[in-house]
């Protein structure tokens, strides 16, 4: 049977270290502050804003909301995230997507301040992990598969990791990540022939495809570590992610649960950047302040 790798130590272990930056961030007088901005009521979205608003809370970051109908329009939109990209106060911005159909998602995001996108929404952040330079920030969700592997001593270096799914939000970044850190990585798709088994080789196979149950008994072999991504709702409505668990565990030796897995770290993740977005400010106005004297 597979040894169970719990998202909720991985959260804790970033909480606590969040949670001391922050009071050291607040003892020089900075309110570690994130923004969120939603745009109508959807049900996942304001579950989400309840989860990142309790870990603010507990860590000490203070949330700002900036909730608009569904009708608000592009422009309308756009001078909100001009306003809050000037607004010193606020560090990072959470902005809820997928945005409503009518809006140019690109449009929107290319808006928004890298230094402040704390969920690696923006081209600036993503060329920084494709990069590896130090521009914005990683997608939480990414970084939490990343904190995970890293969190129970599983060494990358070398090691065959396949991917499954190629979004921006997860399965491309997480492989420049992955590629960090030295590891050799296939990246998966819709296109992809003999994925079965290009899954099976894999020493660590992660799986963020957005479908129940893509991956099944043939996608495993002895020794593995699965990062389970997904989030889907079975037929009865509970909550399951893209690997089939109950054949994964009979075969695999690490997998991540759903819920309790990724879902659990990214939050801890979200906040965490929030603090790095803080001090990043604060360095450079110190820079700023610094060059000015000399
Ligand atoms: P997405 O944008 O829909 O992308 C899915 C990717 O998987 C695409 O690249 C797609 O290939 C590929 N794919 C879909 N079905 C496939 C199949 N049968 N075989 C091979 N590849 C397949 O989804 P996403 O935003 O990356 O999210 C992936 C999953 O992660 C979802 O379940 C989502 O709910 C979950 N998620 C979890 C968290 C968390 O915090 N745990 C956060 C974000 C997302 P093509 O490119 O060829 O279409």
């Amino acid at each position: 049977m597979a040894q169970i790798l719990r998202g909720r130590p991985v959260a804790e272990d970033i909480r606590q270290e969040s949670q001391k930056e922050a009071a050291e961030l607040k003892s020089h007088g900075i309110n570690p502050t994130v923004a969120i901005i939603r745009l109508g009521e959807r049900s996942d979205d304001m579950a989400y804003e309840r989860n990142v608003i309790t870990h603010c809370n507990a860590i000490g970051v203070d949330v700002k909301k900036y909730i608009f109908g569904a009708n608000i329009t592009q422009d309308e939109l756009i001078t909100n995230i001009h306003m809050i990209n000037a607004d010193r106060s606020i560090h990072g911005v959470l902005l809820f997507r997928p945005l409503p159909p009518q809006f140019d998602d690109n449009a929107v995001c290319r808006t928004l301040s890298p230094e402040k996108d704390i969920d690696g929404i923006t081209n600036g952040s993503l060329a920084g992990v494709f990069t590896d330079t130090k521009s914005g920030f990683a997608p939480c969700t990414a970084q939490a598969c990343m904190e995970i592997l890293d969190y129970y001593g599983i060494d990358l270096q070398g090691k065959n990791v396949t991917i499954v799914g190629r979004s921006l939000v997860v399965g491309k970044p997480v492989s420049m990540l992955l590629l960090k850190k030295h590891a050799t990585v296939t990246i998966c798709h819709t296109k992809t022939k003999n994925m079965p088994s290009l899954c099976r080789k894999a020493e660590i196979l992660v799986v963020a495809a957005g479908r129940a149950n893509v991956a099944d008994k043939n996608y495993f072999s002895a020794g593995q570590v699965v990062i389970d991504v997904g989030i889907n709702a079975d037929s009865n409505g509970n909550l399951c992610g893209d690997v089939n668990f109950d054949d994964a565990e009979k075969i695999v030796q690490f997998i991540t649960p759903v819920p309790g897995g990724v879902g659990t770290v990214t939050t801890a993740v979200l906040v965490k950047h929030v603090i790095e977005a803080a001090k990043h400010s604060a360095e450079s106005r110190c820079a700023k302040v610094i060059k000015g004297f000399v």
